[in-house]
């Protein structure tokens, strides 16, 4: 079944998150939640959906997907998806093994897998694994506010909207002290550090100062983000678990990050890995290592959806991202919003939604 058509829009949206008039919008370099939705057909008239890493870079990811990997993927096997990730990557590799290149190949790796679920009838998360959950509980992933009454105001807004676990991307101890005064104690905080800290000291000193504040892990302690040697030495001496992997481009970069002892949870992105196949591989290493997977999805397309389906059907329930963003235009409109923080996973074939196109 060859690909016969591919076809790329950028979706801009406007946003909100909470920031009051004090804020001093650690998020402000964020332009908007833009991303790339990419639409691939094969010769039979389906049509599947993809999405590739965007915000700011949502430009560079589209002409690295209408430029290179789309030429190349037209006329391959669509129900082969492994066998066109790896083509795709050994013939672009020498552009570099993450980044625009490797996001456009997970917009047609998710596309493809949208494909061989419609193909067969069946929700995509049947193909993934056997759980079947009819929906999986959510975790706000609140942006930088960088100060804490805002911290405080918008966790105290997440838990009224239904949310039991919170992640924060503050780097100031009184920002996350109100936070964890504003959350009820039984109420998780997940402290995403966004490679920080510059060295593993700073790194241990902070994971000490919060050290019986309920944290289920701190995200990228230190720059560089592919410092294995250094994450596994916070980590071994941190009393909190250890979470990254969302700057890891491929599936052997994580089995080195397991190797080295670095991590207590993983977190591929499958905007940017390689689509769901690299997901699944990174999913048996972590397997094989006992490492728990948690995806990193702070987007609100096809890959979100991708995401949602590999949880609902992985076999040990975990919950996904969802950026605590009011978006002026999402891709499926109030379809992903969470009820009672768990969203309900689509039943139809494949992903199950059609974005806004
Ligand atoms: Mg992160």
């Amino acid at each position: 079944m060859k690909i016969t058509r591919i076809e790329s829009r950028i979706q801009r949206s406007s946003f909100t998150y909470g920031a009051g008039s004090s804020g001093v919008g650690g998020n402000l370099h964020l332009r908007g939640m833009d991303t790339l939705v990419v639409r691939v057909e094969t010769e039979d008239g389906l049509h599947g959906w993809g999405e590739g890493f965007g915000f700011n870079l949502v430009d560079t990811t589209k002409d690295a997907l209408d430029r290179l990997i789309a030429p190349a993927a037209i006329g391959q096997d669509a129900t082969r998806p492994a066998a066109l990730s790896l083509m795709l990557q050994r013939r672009f590799h020498n552009f570099g093994r993450s980044g625009p290149v490797t996001f456009a190949i997970s917009a047609i790796d998710i596309a493809l897998w949208d494909l061989a679920g419609k193909r067969a009838g069946k929700p995509l998360h049947a193909l993934l694994g056997s759980a079947a959950r009819e929906r999986v509980e959510a975790y706000a992933s609140l942006l930088r506010y960088g100060v804490p009454e805002d911290v405080a105001r918008n966790t105290r807004e997440a838990v009224a909207r239904g949310y039991a676990r919170i992640k924060l991307h503050e780097v100031d101890l009184a920002c996350i002290r109100a936070a964890r005064a504003a959350a009820p104690p039984e109420v998780p905080l997940m402290l995403d550090i966004n490679c920080a800290w510059g060295s593993e000291a700073e790194a241990m000193d902070f994971c000490r100062a919060v050290e019986g504040m309920n944290i289920a892990w701190v995200e990228e302690p230190i720059w560089p983000p592919e410092d294995l040697t250094g994450i596994a030495t916070v980590r071994n001496a941190a009393r909190c678990p250890i979470a990254g992997g969302e700057n890891i481009g491929s599936p052997e970069e994580f089995g080195r990050f397991f190797a080295a002892g670095a991590l207590d949870v993983a977190q591929p992105s499958v905007t940017k890995i390689g689509g769901l196949t690299a997901m699944r591989q990174v999913a048996e290493l972590a397997r094989l290592a006992g490492v728990e997977l948690v995806p990193h999805c702070p987007y609100f397309g096809p890959g979100l959806l991708a995401s949602l389906h590999f949880l609902a059907a992985a076999e040990e329930a975990q919950p996904i991202e969802i950026y605590y963003a009011d978006l002026q235009a999402a891709p499926y409109g109030k379809a992903l919003d969470p009820v009672a923080g768990h969203i309900a996973v689509p039943t139809g074939p494949g992903l199950g939604l059609d974005p806004a196109w």
